[in-house]
């Protein structure tokens, strides 16, 4: 028979690890967030919901300015080209931990797709 409190001993052990794997463990630094930050998103510091919210809103308003034939600033579509391949990543991994979030980063790619399509066009309208 197992301790009553061996899950919870199996618990802590497992946070441990992982704390130190990762270093230390991050919480969301989102207001009222207290969900831990994943270690692709280390450099972010949030979480992944918030992560996604947050490239979302960016590709949103690059994609709005592509629509009105402005370029949006070559840092930010940079910016959002590598949140693209953050996305990938974790899209391709070993992370049933993102699971959940699948459905959302595969909506992310199609709108940075779609960000990266306005752009070219807007490139070549400018050319012609
Ligand atoms: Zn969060």
């Amino acid at each position: 028979m197992l301790a009553p409190n061996h899950s919870v001993v199996t618990g802590e052990t497992c946070v441990t690890v992982l704390a130190q794997k990762t270093g230390q463990i991050r919480m969301c630094r989102t207001d009222t967030c207290t969900s831990p930050v994943p270690s692709v998103l280390v450099k972010h510091g949030v979480c992944l919901e918030h992560y996604l919210d947050d490239v979302f809103t960016e590709a949103a308003a690059a994609l709005q300015h592509c629509q009105r034939g402005r370029t949006p600033d070559a840092g930010k579509v940079r910016w959002l080209q590598a949140q693209g391949d953050l996305a990938v990543r974790m899209l391709s991994g070993n992370t049933s931990d993102h699971a959940e979030h699948r459905g959302r980063l595969l909506e992310l790619l199609l709108c940075l797709a779609h960000v990266h399509e306005c752009l070219k066009r807007n490139a070549c309208a400018r050319k012609s």
